[in-house]
């Protein structure tokens, strides 16, 4: 690692690899830091959440600088392979370099974001990087919660601008992120003996691509649910079908893949509902098939139960999950292709003796684009005659294009590379997003080197990267603008 390009940053990153450092373990790390911060004579605090700041003053003649906040996180994800032995409680990470590219021995490389944390201490040890007055902000537990951002308090950092280092793709400078909350509906179940001459049907949907709710909601994937809920309105509209049993996806923040039905329905009604069910499974094949090649769906008769759904119930419940919203709700009149509001109807839970709970997400970059979303959502909920609760939610990062640093560091990076960086935002979440509930006037912005495969036993660094990256690094902290407040 020696020969490698910065010589400092590889070095510091070369001990950060002996540190443990776990998400919510990261004492470690921390007395790492706070020992490095004391040989360098330089103030360090750390805060209740675990975050800790490092401070320089500015170099001769940067004094009136503006203060920047290098930003970077912790903590690591410790992910292995199945074979290693690795234990990421004690165990140094050992890495190798292969084509230009540094990775881990079967774990994660925690170049996500130590990488970042290199960076700031090369900086903060030289006396011949220039820069004005400097804030070393290193986050605890951002791969698990963002519990430090979350718990940043107002008055830890002075500073107005604020360089997050913890982007993981070369050229591109990220300036927006969205927030994020929960809706969760439930509705109380009401049953009834089952009639006679009846048959129980069971039904299927699966082999749906899924994916992210933030990363791939404008890929549209189909939903498994709605799917489902499709085929179950429509069988009920034609042969006054009862539901038994309806559940559907796992995660909340996944799109879902699969879903599972019981009805029953009179006896004399089986063979149209059985060519219904083919004509719709054809219907729902074609009209998806370029997106979701491997979409299944089955049907078997199976033992009737003793209790089905009162028709009004079912009824509040199927008119739900039909009109409720999933997908892109609005993109982004500030960066094309972008994301800018969605919903996704994640799960659908039957398994509590009492109650049926439909779980949403709703994800904007813009704050209050987000709440009217999930007001939506529950309108529709207390239509339907449900209860509805949030999750207490993470805010947005709305991209400014007016944004000062942003200006300043595309200006750089064309001089440096000779080509356009590409202006981003990502409809997930990102500690940016937190900082700006206690913070609502720094300006942002986060970039890195290329890292692939983060949270994987995959995960590598490309090497060439970040020689870019710290070199568009101390451009920027050398035309930081005037501290003009
Ligand atoms: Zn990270």
């Amino acid at each position: 690692m020696k020969d490698l390009n910065p010589e400092r940053v590889w070095s510091y990153f070369a001990e950060i690899l002996e540190i443990p450092r776990l998400s919510k373990h990261e004492e470690k790390i921390i007395a790492y830091l706070e020992k490095f911060a004391l040989a360098h004579q330089l103030p360090f605090q750390k805060d209740n959440a675990g975050n800790c700041l490092i401070t320089k003053p500015a170099s001769a003649g940067f004094e009136n600088r503006a203060t920047v906040v290098l930003q970077s996180h912790l903590d690591m994800v410790g992910e292995k392979l199945t074979e290693t032995t690795h234990d990421f409680s004690k165990d140094p990470i050992s890495v190798r370099i292969e084509e230009g590219w540094m990775t881990a021995e079967g774990t994660t490389l925690g170049a996500d974001d130590g990488i970042g944390i290199a960076a700031s201490m090369a900086i903060l040890e030289s006396d011949e990087i220039v820069h004005g007055p400097l804030e070393c902000l290193f986050t605890a537990d951002e791969e698990s919660g963002m519990t430090g951002a979350f718990g940043l308090k107002e008055g830890f950092i002075k500073g107005k601008i604020l360089l997050n280092l913890d982007s993981e793709d070369e050229g591109e400078i990220f300036i927006g992120c969205a927030g994020g909350i929960d809706t969760v509906g439930k509705l109380k179940k009401v049953t009834r003996p089952v009639q006679a001459n009846r048959v129980a049907l069971r039904f299927t949907v699966d082999g749906l691509q899924g994916g992210h709710s933030g990363d791939e909601i404008h890929k549209g994937f189909a939903n498994a649910i709605k799917i489902m809920n499709r085929m179950l309105w429509n069988m009920d509209q034609r042969f006054k079908v009862n539901l038994v049993t309806f559940r559907g996806g796992k995660l909340r923040n996944a799109i879902p893949r699969d879903a599972q039905a019981t009805i029953v329905v009179k006896e004399k009604h089986l063979g149209h509902l059985k060519s219904y069910y083919n004509t719709f499974m054809e219907m729902i094949t074609k009209e998806i098939r370029t997106v979701e090649p491997g979409f299944e769906m089955t049907m078997k008769e199976v033992r009737i139960p003793e209790l089905c759904y009162k028709k009004g119930f079912q009824r509040r419940l199927m008119n739900m999950i039909y009109a409720c919203p999933h997908g892109v709700i609005s993109w982004s009149p500030i960066i094309p292709g972008l994301v800018e509001t969605s919903t996704n109807l994640a799960v659908l839970n039957d398994k509590d003796h009492d109650f049926i709970e439909l779980v949403t997400s709703q994800r904007s970059s813009v704050e209050s684009a987000k709440r009217d979303i999930a007001n939506r959502v529950e309108a529709l909920i207390t239509l339907a005659g449900g209860v509805t609760g949030h999750s207490e939610g993470y805010p947005g990062w709305k991209p400014n294009k007016d944004s000062e640093i942003l200006e300043i560091s595309e200006t750089i990076y064309k001089k440096l590379f000779h080509t356009d960086p590409e202006v981003k935002a990502i409809h997930a979440g990102l500690e940016c997003g937190l900082f700006l509930q206690k913070y609502p006037d720094l300006d942002m912005i986060s970039f890195g080197p290329t890292i692939k495969g983060a949270h994987t036993p995959d995960e590598r660094i490309n090497i060439e990267t970040v020689a870019k990256f710290w070199d568009f690094l101390l451009e920027i902290l050398r035309q930081v603008p005037k501290n003009n407040q």
